[in-house]
């Protein structure tokens, strides 16, 4: 049951396993949050959507997965429920990933329409105002290929499994009960048919839509959902990439500014976690380098969101310093030790060397270009994990100048992570 806690990353939450012994430290502030928001009253469970009125208002719970693929759950972890609207994000990621970025704008906006997921809410060039309100996540559906109904639903359905870690299947009875009633939809549908920017026919996207609606998931799937965006389209779990960094990030992006309904500002605020939430009263907020996080809690309020899992977002984000324009209190060096011997300099580096990094060490090696002893510089890589391009350039100039001062630069890269 514990292993879990203790870190073997490749074990999947289809087995059941996230922690939840309740002496764990991370068991016990969760267990705490929960207590505490236990007690909210407030909010109404979706009924529009017929099947989804028999809810329990009761069921509460949460989970985290951790970049290492450390999960950790409390309250009912292991409650089925459908995804809903927070499907969106990993359908959107999906398209981007096929389409590219522009091409998947050129359909749909990327603006927070401050209005309610099921507005008839279309920009001036007839496209929905972005993919996380009911119009857009249906044009985004219909990008995605191929075209052909069930062979779409079942791409679409390994996409999202493949964020989660497990299968994931259709609950038919709200899949079923959506269909029979979603008209609202399929007049959003035809709206963005007639701007142009739905690849029809409306009613095969429309249904396609209902039925990743329809995924049954629980929290822990929603937190290695977030954790896989979390940490750049890695499944932590499994170690699959599921998309790539970038569209990772595209993603988070449009959570981060249009995930939350028209709640989008005071969320940024009070929370700062990049979240989708959705009318079964799923949460899924993924905050970025961190945590995957999920809550479930049927009871919604006027904007549409889990009251309990406002609400516990909110202190997991404040207790624990996950907002996500938190300022470090310093930056983290690059710089493992430096040490000279006779006219040698010996720079040794560590950990992730991105463009803030790189320029701490191209100052630190300017450095000794004034300094007349020096004449001899080596750089020693062996402690680092990874370069980005920026940085790679920054100090590949560096050494061009060092060279030009007729300092005598070398770089020992035995893992090779400066690249090409
Ligand atoms: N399937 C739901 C709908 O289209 C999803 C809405 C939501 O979760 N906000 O109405």
């Amino acid at each position: 049951m514990d292993h879990l806690a203790h870190g073997h990353p490749r074990t999947t939450p289809a087995d059941g396993h996230p922690a939840t012994e309740e002496g764990h430290p991370v068991i016990r502030v969760l267990e705490g949050i929960r207590e505490e928001v236990a007690d909210l009253a407030g909010g109404v469970v979706a009924d529009y959507i017929p099947e989804l009125a028999h809810a329990d208002p009761e069921a509460f719970g949460i989970a985290v997965v951790s970049p290492h693929g450390r999960a950790y759950a409390v309250g009912e972890t292991d409650r089925p429920f459908t995804i809903q609207s927070i499907s969106k994000p990993f359908v959107y990621a999906l398209a981007v990933e096929e389409r590219g970025l522009d091409d998947v704008h050129a359909h749909v906006g990327a603006e927070p329409s401050g209005e309610p997921f099921n507005a008839i809410s279309l920009d001036e060039r007839g496209r929905p105002e972005n993919p996380m309100i009911n119009a857009g996540a249906i044009v985004t559906t219909s990008l995605v290929g191929p075209g052909e109904r069930g062979v779409r639903f079942e791409h679409l359905r390994s996409v999202l499994s493949a964020f989660a870690g497990r299968e994931l299947v259709v609950d038919e009875a709200v899949y079923r009960s959506e269909a029979e009633t979603g008209h609202r939809n399929r007049a959003l549908g035809y709206l963005s048919l007639a701007g142009g920017v739905l690849v029809g026919p409306v009613e095969a996207a429309v249904q396609d839509y209902f039925r990743q609606c329809a995924l049954s998931v629980t929290v822990v799937d929603l937190a290695v959902m977030a954790a896989t965006l979390a940490v750049g389209g890695v499944n932590p779990l499994t170690g699959e990439r599921v998309v790539s960094q970038r569209t990772a990030r595209h993603t988070l992006s449009i959570m981060s500014s249009c995930g939350m309904y028209d709640r989008a500002g005071e969320w940024g605020l009070r929370v700062g976690i990049p979240a989708k939430s959705g009318v079964s009263g799923g949460i899924l907020a993924s905050a970025p380098g961190a945590f995957g996080v999920g809550v479930f809690s049927p009871p919604l309020d006027e904007a549409g969101n889990s009251v309990r899992g406002v609400a516990a977002l909110g202190r997991l984000s404040d207790d624990y310093d996950l907002h996500m324009l938190r300022t470090p209190a310093e930056p983290p060096s690059p710089v493992h030790s430096v040490t000279r011997s006779g006219d040698t300099l010996d720079v040794r580096l560590r950990g992730e060397i991105d463009f803030l990094a790189a320029e701490q060490v191209v100052s630190r090696l300017a450095e000794t270009i004034d300094d007349t002893r020096v004449r001899t510089v080596t750089v020693e890589l062996e402690r680092v994990s990874g370069f980005s391009d920026a940085a790679r350039a920054l100090l590949a100039a560096e050494l061009h100048e060092l060279a030009e001062a007729g300092v005598d630069a070398t770089v020992r890269d035995p893992r090779g992570v400066r690249g090409a």
